[in-house]
């Protein structure tokens, strides 16, 4: 069986360090899509509250109101209303989208600054108030995103100030519409902290709350921890001879006579195939022949075997980013908070 353990010193500890650059804790809004990036939507939501966070981010309606109960304010990224809820605000992503929500629901306007994926072009500012104020929605903040915050580049830069341009028109046309107190925000992790002097309603953390940030090293910021370790447990050892082959397709061929144990946990559990004969536990262990649906080998004898307790090292190992090692790990597999 494979189990997942959650750090809270670790992600109370991340929370430290981003509420120290956003200069408060409710301008934290963590973002939980996606079962809480892997970790578990009511586990990391139970954790926030301790720690006093108020907002957070979701991409459905059943997200949130799973998490309902947990915060005063939740913004859900792509999806409809059909419970009418107090603390939840709807995005619209697109223009003609605005007739799609029910009036007097709460809204948010996402704007698109350069990234080419969701939201309304600055030039489609009026139109958008327009129709908001005519379908009787609630605005309550315009927000972008960043397409490249976690590089290197110029295009940070000027996504900024297109957002900026977009500020100064939405406060303008917020008082032609009669839009009170409009809220901005446009960071998630990586953006936040190339922010020296960040000073918007609110930043949308993900990663950099699950301790996996990863950034270059000019922008690197430290003290971060992974929150997230996967073990799993032993179902069987055996002593195999030299030469003796391991798994579907006996892929792996014993270098010298050795004990190698089977683990119950596989692709079916969210840990890829593709690391089949190619992955190393953090205390350097083997992984060998192919992992199958429920079971993965190792060459070595613990009962219970850390798995990883760095999503960025398992993506390494992929070429992928440890967004998706966590995302796709089961909903299934027990958590556990210590
Ligand atoms: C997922 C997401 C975030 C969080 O990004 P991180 O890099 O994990 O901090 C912020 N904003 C939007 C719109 C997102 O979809």
């Amino acid at each position: 069986m494979a189990s997942i353990i959650l750090n809270k010193n670790n992600f109370f500890n991340n929370l430290d360090i981003i509420s120290k650059h956003t200069k408060a804790k409710d301008k934290i809004a963590l973002v939980l899509k996606d079962n809480a990036y892997g970790h578990g939507l009511i586990e990391m939501a139970t954790m926030a509250k301790e720690y006093g966070i108020q907002k957070c981010v979701v991409q459905t309606e059943s997200e949130a109101l799973k998490v309902a109960e947990f915060f005063d304010y939740i913004l859900v990224l792509a999806d409809f209303p059909t419970v009418p809820s107090e603390k939840i605000y709807y995005t619209i992503n697109d223009l003609n989208a605005v007739y799609n929500f029910p009036p007097g629901t709460k809204v948010e306007l996402k704007v698109d600054t350069g990234m080419h994926r969701n939201g309304v072009k600055p030039d489609e500012l009026y139109t958008a108030f327009a129709r908001i104020k005519e379908q009787g929605l609630s605005l309550g903040a315009l927000f972008t995103h960043h397409r490249s915050a976690d590089e290197l580049t110029s295009e940070w830069f000027w996504q900024k100030e297109n957002f900026e341009k977009v500020k100064t028109h939405a406060k303008e046309l917020a008082h032609i519409f009669g839009f009170e107190s409009l809220r901005f925000h446009s960071c998630n992790s990586a953006a936040l902290f190339r922010n020296a002097a960040f000073d918007e309603d609110m930043a949308r953390v993900g990663i950099a709350a699950y301790g996996c940030m990863e950034l270059p090293n000019a922008i690197a910021v430290e003290g971060l921890k992974p929150v997230l370790s996967l073990y799993a447990s032993k179902l069987s050892s055996r002593e195999l001879k030299k030469g003796d082959r391991v798994g579907y397709g006996g892929t792996y061929e014993t270098q010298e006579d050795c004990v190698v144990s089977n683990y119950a946990f596989g692709y079916g559990d969210g840990f890829f195939r593709v690391l089949s004969n190619n992955y190393k536990t953090p205390q350097g262990i083997e992984l060998v022949g192919r992992i199958s649906m429920d079971n993965s080998s190792f060459l070595c004898d613990e009962d219970e075997l850390l798995i990883f307790n760095d999503a960025r090292s398992v993506a390494a190992f992929t070429q992928t980013i440890s967004y998706e090692v966590l995302t796709s790990l089961k909903p299934e597999i027990t958590r556990k908070i210590v």
